[in-house]
């Protein structure tokens, strides 16, 4: 995948991620680190070497310097699910002062609940999707007529949006430092994270790859593995 600043990668059905703007460079990581010692680049491979040393020995404020800014359409449960990572900035489309337009999540296959795995769903021939899926997309549309309805009869937005369900999809900007974004990486792309965060965070990794790839292949050399409270 390339993807030029502002390319936007198709996530679920109707979201996506689209990187509005980067500042660094794996180069920019290395030179921060070398400053404590008043040093430079030291070219590619030694600066490979610094950037995994780095990352192995948790040595993370380096990758603070480099910075990622996203755009993120997706649905409600999926932005509650992102909003739990704090240590980056947020701005979100607000129901109080738009109309909520008529975009909800329909996934393409349900899953069942894993009876051993709390965090585990996984796709079963024991469900008919048919069945499942008439069932969802009705309750889907009454729900948002009787939005509409509240609107028609003069009740605020703000109130009329407490009938709309979490497969809503919603939009809002998302900038992270490499740091924080590794975190995020770390936890999202992982198979306990929910499938929808995770299509999220795998494109998402695509984009880190592509702009600091060294810094990218160190982390998947240390098996992307993160202790963000050690420094
Ligand atoms: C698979 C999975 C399941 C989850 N299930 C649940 C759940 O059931 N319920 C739920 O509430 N959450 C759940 N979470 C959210 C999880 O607990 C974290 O809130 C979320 O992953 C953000 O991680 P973070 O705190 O490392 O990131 P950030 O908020 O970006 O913080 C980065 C780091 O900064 C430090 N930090 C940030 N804030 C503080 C603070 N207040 N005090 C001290 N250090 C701080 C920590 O070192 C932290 O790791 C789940 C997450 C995952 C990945």
């Amino acid at each position: 995948m390339t993807t030029d600043q502002k390319t936007i990668v198709k996530i679920l059905d109707k979201g996506f991620v689209k990187l509005i703007d980067f500042m660094g460079s794996d180069v920019r990581a290395a030179n921060s680190a070398r400053v404590s010692f008043g040093g430079t680049a030291k070219g590619e491979e030694r600066d490979k070497i610094l950037i995994k040393y780095l990352l192995e020995h948790s040595h993370y404020s380096p990758f603070e310097h480099c910075y990622f800014q996203f755009h993120i359409k997706c649905p409600i449960f999926v932005a509650r699910q992102w909003m739990r990572h704090r240590w980056c900035s947020y701005n979100e489309i607000s129901a109080r002062y738009t109309e909520v337009k008529e975009e909800f999540y329909i996934p393409e296959k349900f899953r069942i609940q894993d009876k051993t795995n709390k965090q585990g769903s996984f796709e079963s021939k024991d469900l008919d999707n048919a069945k499942l899926l008439a069932i969802y997309e009705k309750a889907i549309d009454d729900s948002y007529q009787a939005y509409k309805q509240l609107l028609d009869q003069g009740v605020a937005r703000e109130m009329a949006r407490m009938i709309l369900p979490v497969g809503q999809y919603t939009e809002f900007y998302f900038s992270v430092n490499a740091r924080s974004l590794l975190n995020f990486l770390s936890l999202r792309c992982d198979s306990h994270a929910q499938k929808e965060i995770k299509d999220y965070a795998d494109a998402m990794a695509e984009i880190f790859k592509e702009k600091m790839p060294w810094t990218y292949e160190a982390f998947e050399q240390i098996n992307k593995k993160f202790a963000p409270c050690a420094n």
